[in-house]
């Protein structure tokens, strides 16, 4: 007769918090959409995700996202496409909690 080893393992999740905030935008036309799209400056947007500009621009060069420099030489982002690759990315890492839908 063997004795039984007690074992342990540690979990370690996240937990989705949901936070609104508000920024100001403007409606311009986004090349690479083909179409009108709210754009916001990367200050503005940094800000908003409450991340460094350079580690906003960074994800935006990294995934494709659009952006275009304005006559004042500040850059903005197009809304959309930056939304668009943060909800893929939440996606791919987001398994559905119990009894949710996907
Ligand atoms: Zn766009």
């Amino acid at each position: 007769m063997t004795a039984q080893r007690q074992r342990e393992m540690v979990i370690e999740y996240e937990k989705v918090q949901t936070i609104r905030k508000r920024a100001r935008t403007t409606l311009s036309t986004c090349e690479h959409c083909c179409d009108e799209t709210d754009s916001i400056s990367l200050a503005e947007a940094a800000e908003l995700f409450e991340t460094g500009r350079e580690e906003l621009l960074h994800f935006i060069r990294e995934n494709n996202c659009h952006y275009h420099v304005n006559v004042d030489a500040r850059m903005y982002l197009c809304v959309r496409s930056l939304l668009d690759k943060m909800q893929q990315l939440i996606k791919v890492r987001r398994l559905p909690a119990k009894g949710e839908k996907q």
